[in-house]
């Protein structure tokens, strides 16, 4: 298992010193206050070992990788219902759009996309008293680590800008398909993004969908197998908006991506990695993230393929 320590210093090294390429996110004010040299990897295995390199143990903001979490609680709650609300289609669209929504009577493509994610908050919103502290308290139990937080100003910073954000939710709920309050949704989806970790942590939090069987601290199981496999699945095809086929050609693991620059990908049965560097490639994904990746899984000859 020390391999791994040694193969992510070795590509981390070679990957560091390649020419930066990419943009830090500045639609989101308080994000491009980030140093964009920040680059670190964690990789916590199935034994629950954990490998980190660089930046590894300094939180950042999640952003859309919560996206995984957040449809985790919901599919827990809801079951088979909740693919009334949303689909589960990659959208070959930018993570942001509106564009296919009107065709699709306000059913987002897929939980990933801003559409999709901010359904998945009005089901939440429907279920939990408090969204944002029940919330953060699912984060916390399934994660073990008692001190996960939101980042205040983060979440400030994009309520105060997320214009788009606040079409989509009213977008959608002209066709029926967000039930609560538009500004209860909407604030809820802000901090549930303002979301912060380390790639430590965040290799740790994922690894419900990597090992069968997972229990949390209390002995419970987060989510069935049968959902495991299908929010893999998802991640494989939705997780990096219009770049997942991209992804999956270039890495060949499910993975989630935030315009943080963090991205975390999970080889089932074996490992979850988490890997951060601000600067984002044109999709906006991880430019360091994705060949980061690209190398380790050709290195460790591990992918699902
Ligand atoms: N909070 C961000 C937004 O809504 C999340 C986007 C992302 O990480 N891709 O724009």
């Amino acid at each position: 298992m020390e391999k791994y320590q040694k193969i992510i210093e070795d590509v981390y090294l070679e990957v560091k010193n390649m020419p930066q390429s990419g943009k830090v996110a500045n639609y989101i004010p308080e994000l491009a206050f980030v140093d964009p040299e920040n680059f670190g990897i964690n990789i916590t295995t199935i034994d629950k070992e954990s490998f980190g390199v660089g930046d590894f143990d300094k939180k950042f903001s999640v952003q859309s990788i919560t996206k995984i979490l957040s449809l985790t609680l919901a599919y827990k709650f809801e079951g088979v219902k909740i693919w009334d609300r949303v689909d589960v289609e990659p959208s070959g669209n930018p993570f942001n759009s509106l564009l296919q929504l009107e065709a699709d009577l306000g059913k987002p493509r897929n939980p990933f996309i801003n559409a999709g994610a901010i359904v998945i908050c009005d089901v939440l919103v429907s279920h939990l008293k408090n969204p944002k502290e029940d919330f953060l308290d699912f984060c916390k139990e399934i994660s073990n680590i008692p001190t996960l937080q939101y980042n205040e100003k983060v979440a400030q910073s994009e309520k105060a800008s997320g214009y788009r954000n606040v079409a989509l939710c009213n977008f959608i709920k002209s066709f029926g398909n967000i039930k609560n309050d538009v500004d209860v949704v909407l604030d809820f989806y802000f901090y549930m993004c303002s979301l912060e970790m380390t790639c430590k942590e965040l290799s740790k939090i994922f690894l419900f969908l990597t090992i069968d069987n997972f229990t949390t601290q209390k002995g419970e199981r987060v989510i069935t197998e049968s959902q495991t496999k299908r929010i893999n699945a998802i991640m494989l095809t939705c997780g990096f908006y219009d770049e997942s086929g991209e992804f999956a050609f270039r890495v060949g693991l499910p993975g989630k991506s935030g315009v943080g620059g963090g991205i975390v990908a999970i080889l089932p049965d074996k490992y979850c990695i988490a890997v951060w560097s601000p600067k984002l490639n044109v999709k906006g994904n991880s430019y360091k993230g994705m060949l980061f990746l690209e190398k380790f899984t050709s290195k460790t000859t591990s992918s699902i393929f």
